[in-house]
């Protein structure tokens, strides 16, 4: 028997690879996604490509999902590792302030 969690994986991979198929840096060298400190002319470029990527919100909403569970770093949806962890830091003291007020 396949265990759950192993069906949800395989589901998700699924649909990660449907919504990779559409993306804007398909065949783009991945180095211009995961510049180094002071290179901004990547930085640049890779926001570029993401703004015109039409999987964007996938792409955003999935490395936010796995910033949970890894160091993450690199632009994803359009974002930086220090923007995105903004937006993580947004959302769990919305969560947070939600759980205390709710109750
Ligand atoms: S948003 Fe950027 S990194 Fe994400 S799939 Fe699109 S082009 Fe690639």
């Amino acid at each position: 028997m396949v265990a759950v969690d192993t069906i949800k994986k395989r589901e998700r991979n699924i649909m990660l690879k449907q919504w990779l198929d559409q993306a804007a840096c398909r065949g783009v060298d991945t180095n211009i996604f995961m510049p180094l400190r002071g290179e901004n002319v990547k930085v640049t470029t890779a926001k570029k490509i993401c703004g015109e990527c039409p999987v964007k919100q996938e792409c955003l909403d999935d490395s936010l999902r796995q910033a949970q569970q890894i160091d993450l770093h690199g632009i994803f949806g359009g974002l930086s590792k220090k923007q995105r962890d903004g937006m993580l830091r947004s959302q769990n003291l919305v969560s947070a302030r939600s759980a205390l007020y709710d109750n």
